[in-house]
């Protein structure tokens, strides 16, 4: 007996490349079988009519900062992400054994990964200046750091070299080959200031070359914009050509959001051009929401450069530009900000990504927009069960709304940056159904925390 089945859906599975109406089995938290309309249907002790609904696989998010936040996890549910990838950009849990220990505790609406983030080893090891390279000392603490994280369960290495402008290029290379050495992915959030702007993607590709491991170049359009992009592709072109292990990701706004204190809003480049300035939208803080001036700009370098900034380039053609190249991951950063705070990335960025690429402008068809959420980032992340529709799977799944799907999530001070979308009809995690005709059904918190 099947606990549920699915019926009349549209069934969209990436690997296969099927996509054909029909029904889908779900058992102890796999997927049992899928049966072509006409079929004999096997039963189930509940039965769902998709009425017609796109049934896909969870999302994965191949990049976010969720770390063990309930509120993150909620919107990343809300979208249809069942899985996501965290510690990110250098920055990570600190002590991996009490993270999935209370990830096991206290439940989780969502899979959940973890990198070991090259910052906080840094830290760890003693390295507290950003500007300054790691010592041999410092090195061999961080690699002895790294091995005791990969041993207690991190998936891979990340990188947030703008945020350590001082990180060697040796000191890179020799901690990701612990990381490749124990057969861990690299991420990385490339450097500023290169003399050659795309000397900070060549770093990171090379990587792989270097290491032999798989390596994610993080977040493409909050790295590269205009001219700089158009490079940057055909960069990553070259790379692929040489058959190296590379994986891109990139979210769906050109408007990113980090710290006020951040290398990126340097007042070299703020204080030099003021009308810079009325870009920069304050996204937490006693100015949420507001376009700041050269005063407000000032304090919160200053005295408030812990709150986060949103810089916006004004132009959305590079969202269009970073998705023709084939095999770009969909990926949404998000970040656990105060409720009615931040960017809308953590709430809007899937249902965006369908409206605004396949429903509306037909930039990308639905196979491959779909590749881009699920089995691509499966891939990378090495998770063999998940990103697929066949019998044996993990019962990670999505129920769309086509007519209805849509994103509701905006900017702070245009709309709520955590408003969660509609047209996400069913989502299960691990077979347990977790949003039912768009409700979120209470308490049920159904994700694993995925070791290596
Ligand atoms: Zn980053």
């Amino acid at each position: 007996m099947l606990d549920f089945l699915l019926t009349n859906a549209r069934i969209i599975d990436p690997e296969s490349g099927s996509d054909f109406h029909g029904s889908m089995g779900v058992k102890d938290g796999k997927i049992d079988g899928l049966y072509p309309v006409c079929a004999t249907l096997p039963s189930a002790k509940e039965t769902i009519d998709a009425e017609g609904g796109i049934l896909v696989p969870g999302f994965i998010d191949i990049h976010a900062h969720s770390e063990n936040s309930i509120p993150c996890a909620e919107k990343l549910l809300a979208m249809g992400v069942t899985t996501a990838i965290s510690g990110n950009c250098g920055y990570s849990a600190v002590d991996f054994k009490s993270f999935f220990a209370k990830f096991e505790k206290d439940g989780y609406p969502i899979n959940q990964l973890e990198q070991a983030g090259h910052s906080i080893l840094r830290r760890r090891a003693g390295q507290s200046d950003i500007n300054a390279p790691a010592t041999a000392g410092q090195k061999e603490k961080m690699k002895h750091y790294a091995a005791e994280a990969f041993s207690a369960g991190a998936c891979g290495l990340s990188f947030g070299l703008e945020y350590d402008p001082g990180s060697s290029c040796e000191e890179v290379i020799e901690l990701s080959q612990v990381a490749a050495d124990t057969g861990r992915f690299i991420s990385v959030h490339g450097r500023l200031g290169c003399a050659d702007v795309l000397d900070s993607l060549r770093e990171a590709l090379n990587l792989a070359v270097l290491t032999n491991s798989p390596v994610i170049y993080s977040h493409l359009v909050y790295m590269f914009q205009g001219e700089s992009l158009k490079k940057a592709l055909d960069v990553i072109t070259e790379y692929r050509r040489k058959k190296a292990d590379i994986w891109i990701d990139s979210g769906m706004y050109t408007a990113y959001a980090t710290f006020a204190g951040a290398p990126s809003f340097d007042e070299e480049i703020f204080l030099a051009d003021e009308s810079e300035i009325l870009r920069l939208r304050a996204a937490t803080g006693k100015y949420a929401g507001q376009i700041l001036d050269k005063n407000k700009y000032i304090e919160m370098r200053t005295t408030l450069s812990n709150e986060a900034l949103i810089y916006d380039p004004g132009d959305n053609s590079d969202i269009f530009n970073a998705y023709s190249l084939s095999d770009v991951m969909v990926s949404t950063d998000c970040i656990d900000y105060p409720r009615g705070q931040g960017h809308p990335q953590g709430a809007a960025t899937y249902p965006y990504f369908f409206r605004l690429l396949v429903k509306e402008e037909q930039h990308l068809p639905m196979m491959e927009a779909v590749n881009r959420c699920t089995l691509l980032p499966a891939k990378a992340a090495g998770l063999e069960t998940k990103g697929r529709l066949a019998a044996g799977m993990d019962a990670d799944l999505v129920v769309l709304d086509w007519e209805r799907l849509t994103e509701h999530a905006d900017f702070p001070g245009k709309g709520d940056p955590g408003a969660p979308p509609s047209g996400v009809r069913h989502v299960f995690v691990n077979g347990c159904l977790s949003i039912r005709d768009e409700k979120r059904l209470q308490g049920v918190r159904a994700g694993y925390s995925i070791k290596r």
